[in-house]
């Protein structure tokens, strides 16, 4: 104790219970021993990060075993296709806790919150609260911040109309309640994975009944049947991810984003409308993309922008400045994005000068994916190279704002440069036990040919990659490139 206030030690702490959390813990039990301690901390009451409040419908939209921590198993006992649910992502959540349990001690702070760090003398204090104000004092020797995506509830939409049910999936569950009881139209507002999991649901729930989307500038998806085939299809059909990877990385060059969406779209994509534009890496069937679309009964490619009730009549009003008019009693169901850049993650390295502190955080994206990020720096952080190697960070939030064409493109070149340094550095058991890899979808024979050109080409390729971030970083102004020498590990400097 400090005066009042409670310190525990450990020897790493990990704040973010989600996927990216969960996967910096995996790697530290890989180094760690029984008698060392992790320290968790979540704001969240339990484990699962944005599972736990995400909408009661959501499905994953991966195959199950590719979600998880490490090369844990599902224990679902499911085909490897299915599509796991809410309940289900959240048990296996905790499976994943428990099996990390077996390896090292873990003490679990669910329901604090994380304030601030400081670090002194090789050691990290981290100040966390609970809600009743009690304050625990973290001491390790590591701190992993795996704050990820950041996503939280979405909100109903703000709408001046008196005579439209305005909610959001979060806590409007579209398959029960008072929405269920009524028939009026339904508008979903967005056109990505949330629009298209509340359109799935709506359709098969209530055949006949009205339901519309209006889809902004529409997205596309990666068809699952292309790219992650399933049953015995996986031996001759589809196109294994790095494959797709390495094409797309010989076609962008930093600055041609519409050539390439148009092509991956023709090749890979699928989507409800052939104009929709953007990708932000999701994956949606070939049936589930059919029953949608046969089941709406309007696609608007316009902005939602408000609702109101004029001259007698409840009208949609849209960026554009079209108008809509709609019926008394609809419903308008808020699925516009979640990843949310509420100002309160202020940009930050992945790694701090010391490279004590790691943080997993969009505006210092080293891989496309949080769970990737939590998985590799989670390692390289305990191999003691996290401040050696010359990874690229990229600012997703400023990329996304800026170049939401080439937004995708860009990520596959990051992931291409900075996997190949790291691939030079770790033991190939830290590639053998990531099973996040889609790659590790289709058996060893079809993996072969990309596995043998990727270890002859890897660094040639690392090299053009590092040249197209480059050209966005001079073009474009967007953070893309090695840490500045202000937030560089003193190793580097
Ligand atoms: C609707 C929706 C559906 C999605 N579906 C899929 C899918 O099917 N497949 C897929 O791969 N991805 C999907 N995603 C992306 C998804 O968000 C990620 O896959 C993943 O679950 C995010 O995990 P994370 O660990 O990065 O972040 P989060 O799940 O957001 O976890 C971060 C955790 O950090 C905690 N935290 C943050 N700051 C603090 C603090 N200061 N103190 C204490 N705790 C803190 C938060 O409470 C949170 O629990 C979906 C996203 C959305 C919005």
């Amino acid at each position: 104790m400090i005066g009042s206030t409670r310190v525990e030690t450990c020897d790493v702490c990990i704040v973010g219970a989600g996927i990216a959390g969960l996967n910096a813990l995996f790697a530290a039990s890989r180094y760690l021993s029984r008698d060392q301690k992790v320290i968790l901390v979540d704001r969240r009451a339990r484990v699962g990060g944005m599972w736990v409040d995400v909408y009661p419908y959501v499905r994953l939209h991966q195959p199950h075993p590719m979600f998880t921590a490490g090369n844990i198993e599902w224990t679902l006992g499911k085909d490897r296709s299915y599509l796991a649910t809410k309940g289900e992502v959240l048990d296996h959540f905790q499976h994943c806790v428990d099996v990390i349990r077996e390896r090292v001690q873990l003490d679990e702070y669910f329901g604090w919150d994380f304030e601030s760090e400081e670090e002194a003398n090789g050691i990290v204090r981290a100040t966390c609260r609970a809600a009743d104000g009690r304050v625990v004092v973290v001491e390790a020797k590591r701190l992993i911040k795996a704050y990820g995506l950041a996503v939280t509830p979405n909100e109903p939409l703000q709408i001046s109309s008196k005579r439209l049910h305005s909610v959001s999936p979060d806590y409007c569950d579209v398959r029960a309640g008072d929405i269920r009881k009524s028939d009026a139209p339904v508008w979903i507002i967005g056109g990505g994975k949330t629009a298209m999991d509340t359109a799935h649901a709506l359709i098969t729930e209530y055949p006949g009944r009205e339901v519309n989307m209006v889809a902004g500038r529409g997205t596309f998806f990666s068809s699952r049947d292309k790219l992650l085939p399933s049953g015995a299809e996986r031996w001759w059909n589809g196109k294994p991810l790095g494959t797709v990877a390495a094409e797309m990385g010989r076609r962008f060059d930093g600055t041609n984003g519409a050539e390439v969406r148009d092509w991956f779209r023709a090749t890979y994509g699928t989507s409800l409308t052939p104009q929709a534009d953007n990708f932000v890496l999701g994956v949606l069937s070939e049936a589930e993309n059919r029953t949608i679309a046969a089941g709406l009964n309007r696609l608007v490619m316009d902005y939602f922008e408000d609702a109101v009730d004029r001259n007698g009549t409840t009208e949609l009003v849209f960026r554009s400045g079209a108008t809509k008019a709609i019926q008394p009693g609809s419903w308008i169901v808020n699925c516009t994005g979640y990843v949310g850049f509420t100002g309160e993650y202020p940009y930050e390295p992945y790694v701090s000068p010391s490279g004590a502190v790691v943080s997993i955080n969009l505006r210092s994206s080293i891989l496309h994916l949080p769970a990737f990020m939590g998985y590799f720096l989670g390692h390289l952080l305990f191999l003691d190279k996290i401040k050696d190697l010359p990874l690229y960070e990229v600012d997703w939030q400023e990329l996304k704002h800026k170049l939401p064409t080439e937004f995708p493109y860009v990520l596959f070149a990051l992931v291409q440069h900075n996997l190949s340094l790291i691939y030079d550095s770790v033991p190939v058991r830290v590639f053998n036990e990531n099973g996040l890899d889609f790659e590790k979808w289709y058996p060893l024979p079809r993996r072969l040919p990309g596995l043998a050109r990727f270890m002859l080409t890897h660094r040639r390729e690392r090299e053009r990659q590092r040249r197209v971030l480059d050209t966005v970083h001079d073009r474009f102004g967007i953070r893309c490139g090695p840490l500045s020498e202000e937030y560089a590990p003193s190793a580097r400097t």
